[in-house]
């Protein structure tokens, strides 16, 4: 007899993860404002037992679109993530941060929390070429970085400068996915995700 472990080469999941993750593409916005609104959750969570230190301020999460550049850019105000937490939680396919903190945070408002299967993240993948992430820390002494990815196993990864605490996913929007630079098509997807979250949302429009 003989046991074992299946490998998974990335190279080769990575594309089915992209073109099949979801049937319907436009859940990439979903997915990353719940990571925003889990971001956010969980600076509430750490300021109420203590672990984050002074007032958070607002935790509004804004999605900004610009057209000219190709960009759909999602801010959030919440924990943010040092340089260790981005190799863990994003460079890890199918690892989630949310289901880790629900454990360790157990009974402190743990439902607050939508994240599950730590895949929602790659759904940006579906209609982006690139994905760049710029994310600080709520712990002071973190440096801020940024995260970079085409979608191919090989990502890149350095420090930055951010001014402020939390997390911008900037999605270069691939040609297929052109619709989604269109205010309405956006609008439209917020109003049917995210009119029940509970961090408020806005819409901010480059052209407007
Ligand atoms: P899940 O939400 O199921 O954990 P995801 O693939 O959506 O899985 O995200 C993976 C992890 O990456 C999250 O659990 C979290 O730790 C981290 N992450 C993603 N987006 C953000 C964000 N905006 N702010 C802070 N951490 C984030
Ligand atoms: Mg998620």
């Amino acid at each position: 007899m003989q046991k074992g472990t299946i490998q998974v080469q990335t190279e080769n999941i990575f594309p089915i993860i992209k073109k099949f993750l979801y049937s319907d593409h436009d859940i990439f916005l979903r997915e990353l404002i719940s990571n925003a609104v889990d971001a956010s959750q969980k600076l509430k969570t750490l300021s109420s037992i203590g672990e984050a230190k002074g007032e958070y301020g607002d935790l509004n999460i804004e999605i900004k679109l610009d057209e000219e550049k190709k960009t759909i850019t999602i801010s959030d105000r919440g924990i943010g993530m040092t340089s260790a937490e981005v190799e863990k939680y994003l460079n890890q396919v199918a690892f989630s941060g949310a289901e880790e903190f629900v454990k360790k945070y157990k009974g402190q408002n743990e439902n607050a929390i939508i994240g599950k299967f730590g895949l929602g993240f790659y759904s940006a993948f579906m209609v982006s070429d690139k994905v760049e992430v710029f994310t600080k820390s709520f712990k002071e002494e973190a440096p801020a970085v940024r995260w970079e990815c085409d979608g191919s196993p090989e990502y890149m990864l350095e420090e930055t400068t951010k001014a402020d605490r939390g997390t911008d996913i900037v999605l270069h929007i691939n040609e297929e996915s052109a619709e989604f630079l269109d205010a309405d098509r956006i609008k439209g997807i917020l109003n049917r995700f995210c009119r029940f979250l509970p961090i408020p949302i806005y819409f901010r429009h480059k052209e407007e």
